[in-house]
């Protein structure tokens, strides 16, 4: 069953890596059958336009750290895909390697394949609108200088953050330096809500889905036909210096038009969609559209599997829906912040149809099939794309998927619990596997069928399974060693066989972890100076609430005063009933103690660059009153690991 190819043995992957089985090669041959693998106009509509190639050899830090290189993707240059990888993946993966200095139309530029997202370069009358600068300095600058090469060097005179994630802002210090903001020499253009999204966004949850984020984008994988190939979006997400500068010009009206530097931007803000805080853009006199990542050349996450709260499809759909109708008819192309362009009215015309419509078609059939009593598990295993849209590939799932958005729509609506009481109190997993071990008739029992499962194909099963024995045992069992050992073997070829690279990854960097234990990374802090930089006193003192121990706060009551003597920031800190909570702006006479300290002070403490007992030893923490209170409160905040069990036994 598990027989090679001479195609598959000596190309690279991860260490153990088995090649694709029977079973698999035979899936791989069925998608061949009905994917349209025959029109291969993105290689065209990628390709048009291109100036120049990405400089030779890769992006690094300062010090020499890696930061961004595609050598490592060479293998894709092979037409046919090979057994370990979804023939659809693998069409796409080769088409994200299109890469380059682009120019779009006269005046637009776009620098793509130097980071998950795209860079555009607008020449306004006296110098350059900067949309997006990628997620790191390293790359925004050699991004920058790239385009530099091929054109007069002009000042940039406007950065556009188009939306609030990090792949679209953390790159901005290689662009445009703050003390050229500072004096208004740069403008820098975001959406409403952004700043506080960007700096908060993911905060509280951050430890977790940082995590997390290590399966869905595989940046550990090696890349490789049975390795990391692709991340949907793009290759993968650099790995350089991330920066923040604040915005300057927060478009706030749904609809604003805005001349800058002679060319004219209409910004539509597009909110709750893909990101809290978004916007799309259009350049009426360049008939160019910038859809930003509302649309791109895949079916998006409505919840991405490193977590976050559910997305709004009907939004989403809508705002396809409007830009079509308010400028679809007034473009000529159509560009996006990820991928390449549409190229044309009458494509842009079907590509945002399509895209409208398979956000509504998806979510509507979602609840139309909740409606009628079906489960999200149901809803998913059920629900297929309509032909006309499966044959466009920008409607296939190489980010999203069908099954996951199914179940974000599910719990967008009706939250996790599926409404049977008897799901209502279920017994956490290693109990659960337990019991269900026992009534099976034991670990070696269920392991013998699983293998047998196994070698007829039911990996989805299979993978379930062996989760369940290793659930219910402890590391170093001899079960759980065999079912750790099968059921990568099963999570490795539900790998090779998904269409959608975060699937890919997610199921690979599984099998790494099941097969060679949880990589040790070194513990570097998450936060991010510019970021924390911009976090309001409250949103710190969240965080520090989300860290309290309940249990070593039991029966404690405390009160302080937290002053920021620069900013003139303070707050009221009140710990009670096991909980921390705060009132911004107020300070009060009977409380246990004082503390003072300057805001840079307060980011050191948030980087996990300075304890707060170091603070106070050194002087740079100063507190009145009872500085044991402190030194208390400090003592009950917990530490989280970075790289936490996800699979394997339950600690
Ligand atoms: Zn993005």
């Amino acid at each position: 069953m598990t027989a090679t190819t001479d195609h598959d043995t000596p190309l690279p992957g991860p260490p153990g890596a088995r090649p694709a089985t029977a079973i698999t090669r035979a899936c791989q041959h069925a998608a061949r059958r009905w994917l349209p693998l025959t029109d291969t106009r993105s290689f065209d509509d990628a390709r048009r336009g291109h100036v120049a190639d990405l400089p030779k050899g890769a992006v690094t830090r300062a010090n020499g750290g890696p930061v961004w290189n595609l050598a490592a993707y060479g293998f894709l240059a092979e037409e046919e895909a090979p057994d370990s990888v979804h023939p659809g993946l693998w069409r796409h993966a080769r088409v994200n390697m299109v890469t380059g200095l682009f120019q779009v139309v006269d005046r637009v530029w776009q620098v793509r394949g130097l980071d998950i997202a795209n860079m555009t370069i607008i020449e306004g009358d006296t110098g350059l609108i900067v949309i997006d600068p990628l997620i790191s300095t390293e790359v925004a600058a050699a991004g920058m200088a790239l385009y530099f090469e091929h054109r007069p060097t002009k000042p940039v005179v406007a950065m556009v953050y188009s939306h609030s994630h990090v792949d679209h802002f953390g790159g901005v210090r290689g662009v445009i330096d703050e003390a050229d903001v500072r004096a208004g020499r740069v403008q820098v253009i975001a959406p409403a809500g952004f700043l506080e999204e960007a700096v908060s966004e993911n905060l509280l949850a951050g430890n977790a889905m940082s995590r997390r984020a290590l399966f869905q984008f595989g940046p550990l994988l090696p890349k490789g036909v049975r390795g990391q190939v692709d991340a949907g979006l793009g290759k993968t997400t650099s790995t350089g210096t991330v920066t923040l500068i604040a915005p300057t010009v927060v478009i706030t009206q749904p609809v604003e038009r805005h001349v800058i530097d002679g060319v004219e931007c209409v910004f539509e803000l597009t909110p709750g969609a893909e990101a809290p805080a978004e916007l799309i853009i259009h350049h009426p006199g360049l008939r160019v559209l910038n859809m930003t990542e509302i649309a791109s050349q895949n079916f998006h996450n409505l919840l991405p599997l490193r977590g976050a709260q559910a997305r709004d499809a009907l939004a989403w759909s809508r705002y396809l829906d409007g830009a079509l109708q308010r400028y679809g008819a007034a473009s000529d192309v159509l560009i996006a912040q990820h991928h390449w362009p549409v190229w044309g009215g009458a494509d842009i015309d079907g590509f945002l149809r399509r895209q409208r419509d398979l956000y509504r078609y998806v979510h509507d059939q979602t609840l139309r099939l909740m409606n009628h009593g079906l489960l999200a598990s149901e809803i998913a295993e059920r629900l297929q794309l309509p032909q006309a849209l499966l044959d466009d590939w920008a409607c296939h799932g190489f980010y999203g998927t069908v099954k996951h958005n199914v179940k974000a729509i599910v719990q967008r609506y009706l939250g996790a619990y599926d409404g049977n009481p008897a799901h209502l109190d279920p017994l956490p997993p290693a109990d659960a596997a337990r019991k269900t071990l026992q009534y099976m008739g034991g670990a070696d029992a269920v392991l013998q069928r699983a293998q047998a499962d196994f070698d007829a194909g039911e990996y989805r099963w299979v993978a379930q399974v062996c989760a369940m024995v290793c659930h219910a045992g402890a590391p170093g069992d001899a079960p759980v060693q065999r079912a750790q050992a099968l059921g990568a073997d099963a999570l490795e070829q539900l790998g090779y066989q998904a269409e959608s690279a975060t699937w890919r990854n997610a199921y690979l960097q599984a099998v790494m972890e099941l097969r060679h234990g949880v990589p040790q990374l070194p513990p570097t802090s998450v936060a991010v100076r510019d970021i924390v930089r911009a976090l309001p006193l409250g949103q710190f003192l969240d965080m520090l609430a989300m860290r309290l121990d309940g249990a070593k706060a039991a029966g404690l009551h405390l009160r302080l005063n937290w002053r920021i003597t620069d900013t003139g920031d303070c707050a009221l800190l009140n710990l009670e009933h096991s909980a921390l909570t705060h009132r911004i702006g107020v300070q009060a006479d009977d409380v246990d103690a004082s503390v003072a300290m300057d805001r840079a002070t307060l980011d050191d403490i948030a980087l996990q660059k300075l304890s707060l007992a170091d603070g106070l030893q050194g002087g740079r923490v100063q507190v009145q009153g009872r500085a044991q209170a402190l030194v208390q409160l400090m003592s009950m905040l917990d530490q989280f690991s970075r790289m936490f069990p996800v699979v394997g036994p339950r600690p």
